[in-house]
Parts: C-alpha cells; structure tokens; sequence
C-alpha cells in the first residue's frame, strides 16, 4: 500500500495462542468470549502482524515476531502458528534480511523481539537483519536486562543480546524522529518505556500502536490486558491516543488482531466507530 512516498505492507509472523481472560484483563469470560470465542484451554489467536516500512532513506521493520528460537515445549504451550513466516514474507516482496536498515522494537517482550535473532548453524545466536540498526528505548533496555519475579516470563535476553555484541543497538530516549518520516513515542502502560510507532507523509499519519492498543476490542477503555505492569497508565494513553486518532485522522495498524490488522476510527453522536481499512 502506498502511504505518500512511503510503502507499507503488513508482513506477519504467524500466530499464537493466549489465554483469553491475560489478554482482556478486568472483563468477565461472558462477555469477551463472544468477541473472541477462546479454544480447549482457554486460549484466543493472538496474531504477529509486523509492519514493512519502505522509505527513500531505507527499509524499516516495525517490530519482529515471535522468530524461531523457541523449544517444543514453548510452541505446544502458546500453539505456535507458523503458517506463516516474516522473512518468508519479505521474500515475497522482493527482500531478503540484507535489506532490512532499521528495526524498531515497541519492546522487548518475546512476542516482538523474538524475531531479532536466530541460531546459526552451529546453533550461535546471531541477529537475522545483520545490517540493521535496532532501535530500542533505553529504559526498556535496562527494565529487560533486570525484570522482576512478575515481569521475566516476557523477556528472553537472546533477543537481544548478540545485537549489542555485533553493535546494532540504537538506543534513543523518549519521543524523537528516527527517520525521515520516521517517529517514535512513548506510550506508557503496557510498560514504563513502551514506544509506538508514527509514520508521516503527505496522505497523513500511520499509527503502529503495539500493545498499548493490540487489537480493535482494546479500543473499549476497561478491555487492558493483564500483562499490562502500569492498566492505569495504560486507560490514560488509551484515551488520549484515541481523542487523536479520531480527530487527525490517524490509520492504526493493530498488531495482535487477526480480523483487523489496520481501521480508522470515527465518532458518531459520541459513539466509537472502526473503520477497518481495505486496501485497493
Ligand atoms: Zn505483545
């Protein structure tokens, strides 16, 4: 899809299973799971839909996945969905991981770096995009680095580790233009340094949320999932993202929805209305 001068494509990662009542938090069973009707076990798709970003000043690849580093035990617990594969999809757009100048991470949760590395054949870990910078907050670099008893089921350091040996880390603190275009923002909840996404162009702003909205359901202000550390901080920015979506006209990539990966949002007589986007 053309974005003024930018193309952007959605390049997913496949998908996993997560338990429904984690992802939605405060809202009872009866409610959500008409929504999202959950499996045996309690689970709802949860999917990777990673956002291609190509620029006249390089290629940029807004968050990785889940990769391919995890164990049997892992892909049973979370019933792994690779069906479809990030780097598989940027070959089918003509790119290979040489390609890829910049990776943002919103995060450093498993989910959303896991697709930073890879083990070679000699089972090392290496970064996958080998000429890229990766760009990470520095307070989620450090928070990741040390997490606590609640907090360390999310982070797995060989997402990141190897980056920092090979120096491909780009660390930046708070709001600031990355790229031409390009723009990171703190969007506190999820966790302390959570950053979005905001790419600017003529045809307006794309908004690549991450989990501070991670699909169109969390558009309703009491649906915030249970992993979030900060749920309060997390209703503040919902509220202010959406009063800016609405009024600028924001298009807002949801990066966990399997049903709607990008929509705009519109009031009607105070209601909230999504707009899923259909690309022509
Ligand atoms: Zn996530």
């Amino acid at each position: 899809m053309e974005w003024g001068n930018f193309e952007i494509s959605v390049v997913s990662d496949g998908a996993f299973w997560l338990d429904g009542g984690a992802m939605y938090g405060v809202v009872p069973r009866t409610l959500w799971s008409l929504a999202t009707p959950p499996d045996a076990q309690n689970r709802i798709e949860v999917a990777l839909n990673c956002l291609l970003v190509r620029t006249p000043a390089g290629n940029v690849l807004l968050d990785t996945g889940l990769g391919d580093k995890y164990d049997n035990k892992f892909a049973e617990r979370f019933h792994v969905d690779r069906s479809r594969r990030l780097v598989e999809e940027l070959g089918r757009l003509g790119l290979t991981p040489l390609d890829i100048d910049m990776v943002i991470n919103t995060h450093l949760h498993f989910d959303h770096a896991g697709g930073n590395t890879r083990r070679d054949d000699q089972g090392k870990v290496i970064p996958v995009f080998p000429k890229a910078r990766y760009v990470i907050q520095r307070g989620e670099w450090a928070n990741a680095n040390a997490p606590n008893a609640r907090s360390r089921a999310s982070y797995h350091p060989e997402d990141w580790l190897s980056l920092e040996t090979n120096g491909q880390v780009h660390w930046v603190s708070g709001d600031q233009e990355v790229l031409a275009g390009v723009s990171v923002f703190l969007t506190p909840g999820h966790l302390r340094d959570h950053q979005s996404v905001r790419i600017s162009s003529c045809q307006g702003d794309l908004v690549f949320l991450s989990d501070i909205i991670p699909t169109a359901h969390h558009l309703k202000l009491p649906w915030i999932m249970s992993y979030d550390l900060y749920p309060l901080e997390t209703l503040e920015t919902k509220q202010a993202l959406i009063r800016r979506a609405v009024a600028e006209h924001w298009l807002l990539v949801f990066y966990h929805d399997p049903r709607v990966p990008m929509a705009y949002l519109t009031e009607q007589d105070g209601l909230l209305q999504v707009d899923p986007y259909v690309s022509s």
